[in-house]
């Protein structure tokens, strides 16, 4: 059983004081006022012993420390106490900094935010190689900055711009990237490292501190183009900004003012509107994780764990199908990827190698564990080889007829109890199950495109999908790392019904006279990371164009198609996909801009649609959010989703909606358009 106290110290007969983290409370250690009384308890006691080295540790499984607790973060009332808050975290681990002995971090699991902090007050870090260890200063991501001396110390660690760009990016860093990057001093197998920990502390009181090079002098420029960074690649994040101030001011001042600097610094974004949205967004993400589908089946009919799936088959392998075979073996799946001949297969399982090269070069796979996992592909033509499979998920052209052709056969081919999925990006499931023999198997998996990038998947419940087929396919959507979102089988599902809704409306003022650069000028001025005109290019004027006719079929009282990606596509534009001139904006090098080539299009529409629209940022961002609001507003109505909650959570990781805005719906609350 745990010690009711989360923070507790012993002395062994060595002479090394034990600081042990184990929160009763729960399966990981955070920060919280309790924990900090504890720890400042554990330390005064020790600092009172004759002792030579003195060892912090986690007795949890997989935690080492995961930071503060966000609940107490996201309640801070003021600039006040939040500044009150950073120095209360500095003065207890200042503590730990100055006992007369050397102290050492034994890290295993996650040890993030302020555990971090607390490993950086210390003289020693030590990590284990597990998996589940992770390390690093992620606070940007939910709005602060690291505020119990991260950013004081970690450049003094590691440098300048080391630290800046590992604060800025807010990603833990996996053991081995986190000792090469200086994060950790030491690495040591999980099993052994209490022991190596114990070494290092008799060491060290042995042979004093490790004198420690002089980290790298920071490039001239370096604190300029970062906060050119800030201010356009990351607008409306003024955490961003008061990380860059904290580092830059604080590297040239003593220890004790450039942690004051930092205090007032973390102070003046923490209790702003900012870090609340970004903690919100966080619990949105972690309720993905728990996500049931009791809303959906209100009769329990199954008491049984669902049985899960081992092997996939997947057809298709396309853009989404190579994809979304590189994610599931390298979640463990075994995987059959068909396509309709050898060549286009081939062609599949080269793309799939240059994904799991990507895997590599970020170091989030070893050589070996790429290779293990591609070896874990089957190739085939055949879908007769797909015996075995327990789930298939289509991600064949979009073509409603041939998909229909396609479950019909399998249908027939594999056995009952196989799920078969469609990767459709909005096509409703039913208009696929007619010819599917037991159509209760049936059910939408919408994977994002790249699918090793988006972390959402839609998953579409047709009207016949069976509780059963739901449970199966969300345990597998969870066992690939992603968020799931449910959705009733509509047009669309959600994202790429609200997402089509405003690309139109985009499209319609630029026909209406309205340049493609001040458009997307305007929405990303309010944080979205790309203007609409710049993600039809991305996404394809042809997919794009295609999809609106989608739209307008199934909607056809509220959807008119405009007309300029038609024209385009006409005079072979694709966008982005096909080279330098050929979408919103011309791609030559370095150089970007509108596309020139599109002038001879505008007088036409301008005739066609009189009147003049307004083009002040205000007024585009006004029209184009509006939309959005309305499409989500409407499918919440109609059932396709169930919560607001849900809802912001699918445009938050399916269209890049702003995360600093907290969410479309709770945004449009907070504005009086939206009334949950
Ligand atoms: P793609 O054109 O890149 O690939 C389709 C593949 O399917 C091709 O390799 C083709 O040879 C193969 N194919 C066609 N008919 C087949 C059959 N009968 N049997 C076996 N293989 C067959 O298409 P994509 O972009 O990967 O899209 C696939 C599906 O995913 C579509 O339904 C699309 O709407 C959806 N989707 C696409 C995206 C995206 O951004 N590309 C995003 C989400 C969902």
């Amino acid at each position: 059983m745990s010690n009711p106290i989360p923070v507790t110290h012993t002395t062994d007969a060595d002479g090394i004081g034990w600081i042990t983290f184990d929160d009763p409370a729960g399966r990981a250690n955070v920060f919280n006022p309790a924990t900090q009384a504890a720890l400042r308890a554990a330390v005064s006691a020790l600092a009172a012993q004759p002792l030579k080295a003195v060892i912090v540790i986690s007795a949890k499984e997989k935690i080492f420390i995961a930071g503060a607790d966000l609940k107490w973060l996201a309640a801070l009332p003021d600039v006040k106490s939040a500044t009150q808050a950073s120095r209360d975290g500095q003065e207890l681990f200042d503590l730990l900094a100055n006992l007369k002995v050397p102290v050492v971090c034994a890290i295993h699991g996650a040890c993030v935010g302020g555990g971090y902090e607390l490993a950086l007050a210390c003289s020693w870090r030590i990590a284990s190689e597990a998996r589940e260890t992770v390390i690093g200063l992620p606070e940007v991501g939910v709005g602060v900055i690291p505020g119990w001396g991260g950013c004081t110390r970690l450049p003094r660690l590691i440098g300048v711009k080391g630290a800046v760009e590992h604060i800025l990016k807010a990603t833990p860093l996996p053991a081995a990237a986190a000792h090469a990057t200086g994060l950790v001093d030491e690495l040591a197998p999980a099993a052994e490292l209490k022991a190596r920990a114990k070494a290092a502390a008799l060491r060290l009181a042995a042979e004093g501190l490790p004198r420690r090079t002089a980290p790298p002098e920071t490039p001239a420029d370096f604190f300029a183009s970062q906060r050119k960074t800030a201010l356009t690649r990351h607008r409306g994040q003024p955490a961003r900004l008061a990380v860059l101030d904290a580092i830059e001011r604080g590297a040239g001042l003593p220890l004790a003012p450039a942690l004051d600097l930092e205090a007032a610094l973390f102070g003046s974004v923490a209790a702003g509107e900012v870090t609340k949205n970004l903690i919100h967004v966080f619990y949105l993400k972690e309720s993905g994780k728990k996500l049931t589908v009791d809303a959906w089946f209100p009769v329990v009919v199954v008491a049984a764990a669902p049985k899960p799936f081992r092997i996939v088959g997947i057809i298709g392998a396309g853009i989404m199908g190579t994809g979304i075979a590189q994610w599931c073996a390298s979640h463990g799946f075994g995987v059959m990827l068909c396509d309709i001949d050898h060549e286009a297969v081939e062609r599949g399982i080269k793309i799939i190698r240059g994904l799991f090269k990507q895997e590599e070069a970020r170091g989030r796979l070893t050589p070996a564990e790429a290779h293990r996992m591609m070896g874990g592909i089957g190739i085939t033509t055949s879908l007769e080889d797909f015996e075995g499979c327990d789930l298939v998920i289509e991600a064949i052209f979009e073509n409603v007829e041939a998909k229909r052709k396609l479950f019909a056969e399998l249908s027939t081919v594999m056995s009952p109890d196989c799920v078969l999925a469609s990767n459709t990006s909005a096509l409703p499931i039913e208009e696929l199950a007619t010819v599917v023999k037991n159509p209760g198997r049936m059910v939408g998996l919408h994977f994002f495109n790249p699918v090793g990038r988006m972390p959402l998947i839609e998953l579409v419940l047709g009207p016949e999908t069976t509780r059963v087929t739901a449970e199966r396919s969300l345990a597998f959507v969870k066992a690939l790392g992603k968020t799931p979102v449910l959705c009733k089988s509509a047009p669309g599902f959600l994202v790429t019904r609200v997402l089509f809704f405003y690309l139109n409306e985009a499209c319609r003022l630029w026909e209406q006279g309205v340049p493609t650069d001040v458009i997307d000028r305007a929405l990303r001025e309010w944080g979205w990371p790309m203007g609409p005109m710049r993600l039809i290019d991305e996404v394809g004027v042809d997919v794009t164009n295609f999809i609106f006719g989608e739209m307008a079929h199934y909607f056809p009282a509220r959807f008119t198609s405009t007309g300029i990606c038609r024209r385009m596509l006409a005079a072979g534009m694709k966008g982005r996909k096909n080279g330098a001139s050929t979408g919103f904006y011309s791609y030559t090098g370095d150089q970007e801009g509108p596309n020139p080539a599109l002038g001879a299009f505008t007088s036409n529409f301008a005739q066609a649609s009189p009147g003049q629209p307004a083009t002040d940022a205000k007024s585009i961002q006004d029209r184009l959010n509006g939309v959005l609001i309305e499409e989500t507003k409407r499918a919440l109505a109609e059932g396709v989703i169930k919560t607001p909650e849900e809802a912001d959570l699918a445009l938050l990781l399916g269209a890049g909606f702003p995360a600093f805005r907290g969410g479309l719906l709770r945004q449009a609350q907070s504005a009086g358009q939206f009334a949950s």
